[in-house]
């Protein structure tokens, strides 16, 4: 047997062979365990299910394999392969997720901190089983040289076949696996490599696509519907852009813990109002934040090709002074023409370990960045985003401070599978307390203030913590549970903003338990500072119902 010798040469297209064979059996556990458990593959059902997908999964690896795996880089693309399964596994495995290409989005913009939060002792294991080792023998093998023309006819029949033998195969298990895959939409994100081959091939095209896109201006006739006086009449807008709060935990929304004491606190005081019903963009941040700060809406939004200025790019162009303060992976390209600030850079120590910050290294900054702003422009008013870490995962330990981890015992482990669940959600309620602290001493802070002031929070995600096996968040929305989408929003105005727009709260409590969405961020932002321009629309203003005058 050739494969025990280890001295025989192999033949480039045998080897590619072998390859196959292991990307198709081991390096696609997570699809095979997942089939497995399904209800409908039961006894000699599943035997033949799993049998035809598993020679269709084969004989495509080989025809996909065949085509580009050439001698000359047989050998690192096998590397390249083993380690796109290994790691899609991996996460798969650990957190339930699927490969897709907002997934792979993601991972794109994934920054140090976000890494060094992923990794961890299984994970090692998992590179060393799944990489490492098979890699090392791939490596190691001789390889026959083969001419060119030969080699490049035997490959390119080996493929044709291998396609055919998927083709049969598929023809003849076609009612099986159709329904298969229409009932359980997910294991088709699960396939390796194709999940990340057709996600990396997609993202790759439409970022290429909207990069050649000129950067369409928006809200060309915006400006200001009445001017402030003077500077002490001139309101400070301040939106907390939250990151991975969903709706089930946050304490105003009904959770049975009391995760939201201080904010509370100034519901009850009547100030603030907390929206019961809101779904985000998207299950990430990355889909999330353009989509959020953009004049299209959900659908269409998804829909464009086109790049177009974001909200921020309006209120500045009205005359208001903007500001984005950034404690995460930076705003996705929302915040490039307005002044920008990451709090990475300032390396507060009373705030910031090993280049992470808790939230509340912003409102510390946020006096000396307001006065570095334009005075013309301040002169008019301000807005001001305030980007979270907020509970930002799997490390939710470190999303809190010591002083204010009330839920105890907590995960303090970033690799959630070594917890047991409640310990998890611990650590998640802690940081959501944390949230809480920081929204709440913000409106501390602009109370203080004796201009007209206003607070608007809304989280760009939700967040699985294991409930149906899953955790974290970047499910393909169409089938993302609702703990990723449900997410908390409120607003608060002090007392100087009611009196200066007449406004009174109640027009806002009256929507509390409305449906509401991400789509209705851009359109309420222009309400509140009041910024008028053709491309409002009132219908999603949250405000709009508060003005007499419209
Ligand atoms: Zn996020």
């Amino acid at each position: 047997m050739k494969i025990f010798s280890g001295h025989t040469p192999w033949h480039p297209t045998s080897l590619l062979a072998v390859l196959a064979l292991w990307l198709a059996t081991v390096g696609n556990l997570p699809f095979w365990m997942a089939i497995w458990k399904l209800p409908e593959t039961q006894g000699w059902r599943a035997v033949s299910t799993m049998g035809s997908l598993w020679v269709i999964l084969l004989a495509l690896l080989v025809w996909f394999l065949c085509l580009w795996a050439w001698p000359r880089w047989l050998k690192p693309a096998g590397l390249a392969m083993l380690l796109t399964v290994t790691s899609s596994s991996y996460f798969m495995l650990t957190y339930g997720v699927v490969i897709d290409s907002s997934m792979l989005a993601n991972v794109a913009q994934t920054d140090v901190r976000e890494v060094r939060d992923l990794l961890s002792l299984p994970m090692a294991a998992a590179l060393v089983m799944g990489v490492l080792l098979p890699g090392l023998w791939f490596w190691r093998q001789p390889v026959r040289a083969v001419a060119a023309k030969p080699l490049i006819l035997r490959q390119l029949g080996v493929a044709l076949l291998a396609f055919l033998v998927a083709l049969g195969v598929f023809w003849m298990s076609f009612q099986d696996i159709a329904s298969l895959t229409r009932n359980h939409k997910p294991l088709r994100y699960m396939i390796n490599p194709f999940n990340s081959v057709y996600g990396l091939t997609r993202l790759a095209v439409g970022q290429a696509a909207q990069a050649a896109q000129p950067l369409q201006a928006i809200g060309e006739d915006a400006n200001l519907r009445a001017l402030p006086t003077s500077e002490a009449t001139a309101p400070l807008v301040v939106v907390v852009l939250g990151e991975t709060a969903r709706a089930a935990n946050f304490g105003l929304g009904g959770y049975a813990r009391d995760t939201t004491p201080q904010l509370r606190q100034l519901q009850t005081q009547g100030d603030l109002v907390y929206f019961s019903d809101v779904k985000s963009c998207g299950t990430s941040t990355q889909a999330s934040v353009p989509c959020m700060f953009s004049h299209l809406d959900k659908a269409a939004y998804e829909g464009n090709k086109e790049r177009f200025e974001s909200v921020l790019d309006v209120l500045q162009r009205a005359g208001l002074a903007v500001l984005w303060l950034d404690n995460q992976s930076g705003c996705k390209g929302v915040c490039d023409r307005v002044p920008n600030v990451s709090t990475t850079a300032l390396n507060v120590p009373e705030f910031c370990k090993d280049g992470e910050c808790l939230d509340e290294v912003m409102l510390h900054e946020l006096p000396k960045q307001l006065e570095a702003l334009d005075p013309a422009k301040r002169a008019k008013g301000t807005v001001v985003v305030m980007h979270q870490m907020g509970s930002h995962g799997p490390a939710y330990y470190k999303r809190s401070p010591a002083a204010m981890k009330t839920f105890q015992p907590e995960c303090n482990s970033h690799a959630l599978q070594n917890c047991p669940p409640e310990q998890i959600v611990n650590a998640y309620d802690n940081s959501i307390l944390y949230t809480d602290h920081f929204i709440a001493k913000t409106v501390k802070w602009l109370q203080g203030q004796s201009r007209p002031t206003a607070l608007m929070y809304v989280s760009d995600h939700g967040e699985s913590l294991g409930e149906k096996g899953l955790y974290l968040h970047g499910m393909p929305y169409s089938m993302a549970p609702k703990e990723q989408i449900h997410v908390p929003m409120l607003v608060w105005l002090s007392k100087p903003m009611q009196r200066q727009r007449s406004w009174n709260i109640s027009c806002l409590r009256d929507q509390s338990n409305k449906a509401l969405s991400h789509d209705n961020l851009f359109h309420s932002m222009l309400g509140l500072t009041q910024v008028s321009t053709g491309l409002a629309k009132p219908e999603l203003d949250l405000f709009s119902a508060c003005s007499p005058a419209r």
